[in-house]
C-alpha cells in the first residue's frame, strides 16, 4: 500500500516509524515530515496541510491508500470527509466528530448528555457574567477557551482575581483569537493525570496502553507547561480496575454518545483523564494521537498498525487481535533552553548517527536540514525513547540515548517516569 502521514512532529515520526515497519507498508509518504523521517518516508514540502483540496490533490496523485492524519487542525477542518467523498482510506474522525477536540463547549455538552464523569463547569459568552460567577463560586477553576488554541488555552487559577485576569486574557484580550469568544468556567479536579488513547471503528474500543505525559517544564512538574517534555507507559496510576473504570465508564459510553449525536466517531479517541478520589473523570477529549504519548505507546504496540486502522475505518476491529508488550517505554524530549518562552533555533545537533549506530529509537520533532546538517528548529527538538522489559531499564535506556546527543542550550528534565518510579 502506499501510505501518507500528514504532519511533521514527533507524533507524525512515531505514527511513520510504526507504519513503515508494516508488511502492507510499500511506499511512505509523509506531509511536510520532518528530516527523521526523511530516512523512512519521502517527505513532500510546498502543500498546506489545512487546506483539504490540496491534500486530496495530493492523495490522488500519487494514488496513495491510505492516509493517516496526525495534527487536529486537518481532522477539525474536515480532511476525513474530503479523502473519503474521494474514496480515498482516512484513518480519523470526521470534521463534525472531530469536534469534541475542537469545541471544548461540545465535548463538555456530550458528556453532560450521556453522563460521562468530568468536572462541573459553566459557559459563558459575556465576560461580565462570567466575572460574577467566579466571584460568586468556590474556586479554585480551570478556565478554558471554547476553541482550539494549540494546547494553551487553559489557565488554572487560584482566587477570583486570578479567575478574573483569566477571563480577561480569554475573552477580552482575545489572547488565543477566536476560540475565546466563549469560555468553560471548570471546577478544579484534585488528583493524578493520564492519558488513555483508544482505537475505535465506532463500535468496538480497544484502548491503548496507558501513559502519562510531563506537561511542566522543569524537574518535580514545576514551571510552565509545554507541549510535553517526555511521557511513559503504562502509566501504573491506570490499574485494571481504573481501565476497567475507564472503559466502561467513559470510552463506551462517549463513542455510543457520538452515535446517537450522528456523529460516528472513527480514529484514535485520546481521553485525558484525571484520576480522583472518586475514579476517572475526563479532563479532556483530543480527536488523535497524543504528543508525546504516540511515541511511548506506539513502540509497545505489538500489531501491525495498518492492518489496525484499516479495522477502524472498515468496521472490523471486533475481529482484529491487537496485541501489546508486555515491557515499557519512557520518552525525554529534549528541548531548546528557553522553551516554552522564547528560544534560539539553527543549532547543529550532533550524536544522532552515533544513536542510531547504537538502536536508539529517536524521534524528531522540531529539526531541519540545512546543506546536510540537521538543527534545532523548533522548542522540543528530539524525543528519545527507551524501550525495555520494565520501567526503570526503559528509563536508564532512554537518557542513555540522551547523553549521546546535544547541541547547544540543549534541555531535557531529568525525573521522566518519577511517579512510575515512586511507586517500585
Ligand atoms: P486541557 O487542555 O483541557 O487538557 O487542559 C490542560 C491542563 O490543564 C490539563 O492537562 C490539566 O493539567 C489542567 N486542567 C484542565 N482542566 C482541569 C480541571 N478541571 N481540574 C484540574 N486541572 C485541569
Amino acid at each position: 500500500m502506499k501510505i501518507a502521514v500528514i504532519g511533521s512532529g514527533g507524533r507524525e515520526h512515531a505514527l511513520a516509524w510504526k507504519l513503515s515497519q508494516s508488511r502492507h507498508t510499500e511506499k511512505l509518504y509523509a506531509v511536510p515530515g520532518n528530516p527523521g523521517m526523511a530516512d523512512i518516508a519521502e517527505c513532500v514540502s510546498g502543500i498546506d496541510i489545512e487546506d483539504n483540496d490540496a491534500i486530496v490533490k495530493f492523495a490522488k496523485d500519487k494514488e496513495i491508500d491510505l492516509v493517516v492524519i496526525g495534527p487536529e487542525v486537518p481532522l477539525t477542518n474536515g480532511v476525513v470527509d474530503a479523502l473519503s467523498a474521494e474514496g480515498i482510506k482516512a484513518f480519523g474522525p470526521t470534521g463534525k466528530a472531530a469536534e469534541l477536540e475542537g469545541s471544548k463547549v461540545y465535548a463538555k455538552l456530550v458528556m453532560k448528555r450521556y453522563g460521562i464523569p468530568t468536572a462541573r463547569y459553566e459557559v459563558f459568552g459575556d465576560a461580565g457574567r462570567a466575572r460574577v460567577y467566579v466571584r460568586q463560586m468556590r474556586q479554585p477553576f480551570a478556565i478554558k477557551a471554547d476553541g482550539l488554541a494549540a494546547g494553551k488555552g487553559v489557565i488554572l487559577t487560584k482566587d477570583a482575581d486570578e479567575a478574573v485576569a483569566a477571563i480577561d486574557t480569554i475573552m477580552t484580550d482575545k489572547a488565543f483569537g477566536e476560540a475565546g469568544s466563549r469560555v468553560v468556567i471548570e471546577e478544579f479536579m484534585q488528583g493524578e493525570e493520564a492519558s488513555v488513547l483508544a482505537f475505535t471503528d465506532g463500535k468496538t474500543i480497544v484502548p491503548m496502553v496507558p501513559s502519562q505525559d510531563h506537561k511542566a517544564v522543569y524537574d518535580g512538574d514545576k514551571g510552565p507547561n509545554t507541549g510535553g517534555m517526555g511521557t511513559y507507559a503504562p502509566a501504573p496510576v491506570i490499574t485494571p480496575d481504573i481501565m476497567d473504570r475507564v472503559k466502561k465508564e467513559i470510552l463506551e459510553p462517549m463513542v455510543e454518545a457520538m452515535n446517537k449525536e450522528g456523529r460516528p466517531y472513527k480514529g484514535c479517541l485520546y481521553a485525558g483523564l484525571m484520576i480522583t478520589d472518586k475514579g476517572p473523570k475526563v479532563v479532556e477529549f483530543n480527536a488523535r494521537f497524543g504528543d508525546p504519548e504516540t511515541q511511548v505507546v506506539l513502540p509497545l504496540l505489538k500489531s501491525d498498525l495498518v492492518e489496525v486502522m484499516l479495522a477502524c475505518i472498515d468496521g472490523t476491529l471486533d475481529k482484529t487481535p491487537i496485541e501489546w508488550s508486555d515491557g515499557a517505554a519512557v520518552c525525554v524530549v529534549m528541548a531548546s533552553g528557553g522553551y516554552p518562552r522564547s528560544y534560539e533555533k539553527g543549532k547543529e545537533i550532533t550524536g544522532l548517527d552515533a544513536a542510531k549506530a547504537d538502536g536508539d529509537i529517536v524521534f524528531h520533532a522540531g529539526t531541519k536540514n540545512v546543506d546536510g546538517k540537521i538543527v534545532t528548529n523548533g522548542g522540543r527538538v528530539l524525543g528519545v525513547v527507551g524501550q525495555a522489559e520494565n520501567i526503570k531499564a526503559a528509563v536508564d535506556k532512554a537518557y542513555e540515548g540522551v547523553k549521546k546527543i546535544s547541541f547547544d542550550k540543549e534541555y531535557h528534565r531529568t525525573d521522566i517516569a518519577h511517579r512510575a518510579l515512586e511507586r517500585l
